[in-house]
């Protein structure tokens, strides 16, 4: 054995709502760092606040996190040796930590009424002091105590937190952080119905499960002198803490959050996002690889990922970045891919018209859902803007006689799928009228599509059928 301890790292999400895009990025560093250093990686469900709890959550963080592309070593629908990984089926490991703590004089009961408490903390607002348990009840002997408990009162458990300390820990992208131990609370550590708090759950089960490393967003930094008094009271070692920064809107003002829209994971796979696109964007929020390298796949990520290169500075999400890595990866799909893909947004049209279309979108596209607005007019009915029919300073008379034209030569075109004879044809007749050839193609783009941007317009002509492009040309001259 080198001694050197095994890395196991974990994401420990609590399913209040949907999994956040920020999430996604936590659990990425997470999973990079257990995977680089041949550890394992962790799923745990922090259930314990039940008021919280968002029916249906739980599945879809699951669902997800697999969407994104990743699997972990243990946990729930794995299971493993240190389970079971979600906490309300835990709840009867933790009662003998408690009791030990109870026993050390590093925790007692608590049987204030809620009523009390919230008098309490007003009264210390109003004089301007931190809202913080005035320790009544640490005064009450063990006797009373005793018999407090055999009549039945409701009652909490509090942690006793040391007093005239400073709490110090090293996180390791912020270095060292110390608290005085006077500003912190007299946590709850299990609430009168005899469940655990987060504060004491996430401890013990970080600990049961040999967590070696936690990577958690920095919203989680004054959580953690509490955590690190409780690892001193067990005497157990304190897990490398490292709180990653927040992500900041595109404007920098501040952390991104429901106002500027949804940050749901889900809701950028909705978009049409792909997965790698999203992760090579979340890389590079919050880490670097030292050299101007963008580009890279899951597997080199964890080839290079280190903790060192993590940042100190909140990045922003830029959308144009992701917007710029998405087009990226759609371009590197086979035709195929993109056809298959593209099903899920166009679920209506047929495999093979998908399989025509995949090449034309695929320089054209940066979101998959972009598909939808570009191919409408080829499988719905189209509405025209009269004004949009004169483009380009074309007059009324102008785009009469190009596509009086056109529909004249296209009745008689023989092989309709020859596109190269039906662009070549359209070029001569351009010629022989002396028309402007950008022009042109963007009246009959707008006649056939009531839209200015489509696809390479004469390669659709397949897909829309004669009759429907002759009558769309002719119903354009009608608008007119
Ligand atoms: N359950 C917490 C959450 O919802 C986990 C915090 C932690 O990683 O310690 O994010």
């Amino acid at each position: 054995m080198s001694g050197k301890k095994i890395v196991r790292t974990r994401m420990a999400p609590s399913p209040t709502g949907e999994y956040q895009i920020g999430n996604m990025r936590t659990l990425l560093y997470n999973y990079a760092f257990a995977r680089k250093n041949k550890g394992q990686f962790i799923i745990r469900i922090e259930d314990t606040d039940r008021k919280r709890l968002v029916a249906g959550a739980q599945e879809r963080m699951f669902e997800v996190i697999r969407d994104y592309g990743f699997d972990w070593d243990e946990g729930p629908k794995k299971g493993g040796k240190y389970g079971p990984y979600i906490q309300t089926e835990r709840l009867g490991i933790y009662k003998k930590y408690t009791d030990q703590l109870i026993k050390n004089g590093f925790a007692y009961c608590c049987f204030c009424s809620e009523e009390r408490l919230d008098e309490m903390r007003k009264s210390q607002k109003a004089d301007g002091k931190l809202p913080k348990y005035d320790r009544k009840c640490l005064q009450l002997s063990k006797s009373e105590v005793e018999k407090r408990l055999k009549a039945g009162e409701k009652y909490v458990i509090r942690m006793k937190v040391p007093d005239n300390e400073v709490i110090v820990w090293t996180d390791f992208i912020r270095g060292k952080i110390s608290v005085p131990s006077k500003d912190i609370d007299d946590q709850v550590l299990i609430k009168s119905d005899g469940i655990p708090t987060y504060h004491f759950a996430v401890v013990i089960d970080d600990h049961l499960m040999e967590i070696s490393h936690i990577m958690r967003g920095q919203a989680w930094i004054p959580s953690t002198p509490k955590q690190v008094i409780l690892y001193k009271c067990f005497g157990w070692n304190i897990p490398v803490f490292a709180h990653l920064t927040d992500l900041m809107d595109p404007e920098r003002r501040g952390k991104i959050s429901k106002r500027h829209g949804s940050w749901s994971a889900r809701n950028f796979l909705n978009d049409g996002y792909l997965p790698e696109a999203l992760l090579n964007f979340l890389m590079l929020l919050g880490w670097n690889p030292g050299d101007e390298r963008e580009f890279f796949s899951l597997d080199e990520f964890i080839e290079e990922f280190s903790l060192e290169r993590l940042h100190k500075k909140a990045p922003a999400f830029d959308r144009k970045k992701l917007d710029y890595f998405n087009k990226h990866y759609i371009q590197k799909k086979s035709d195929k891919e993109l056809a298959k893909l593209l099903k899920t947004f166009l679920p209506k049209v047929d495999d093979e018209i998908l399989l025509y279309l995949a090449p034309l979108l695929k320089e054209r596209i940066t979101r998959l859902s972009d598909a939808v607005e570009l191919t409408k007019f080829l499988f719905e009915e189209i509405k025209y803007d009269k004004e949009m029919l004169l483009q380009r300073g074309a007059t009324k008379e102008l785009v009469t006689e190009m596509m009086d034209k056109t529909t004249e030569l296209l009745k008689e075109t023989k092989n309709w799928d020859d596109v190269v004879n039906i662009q070549n044809k359209l070029l001569e007749l351009i010629k022989k009228n002396n028309w402007n050839t950008g022009q042109y193609f963007m009246v009959f783009r707008v006649a056939l599509s009531g839209q200015k941007i489509t696809p390479p317009i004469v390669e659709c002509l397949p897909i829309l059928g004669r009759d429907k492009t002759i009558k769309r040309l002719e119903r354009a001259v009608n608008t007119l």
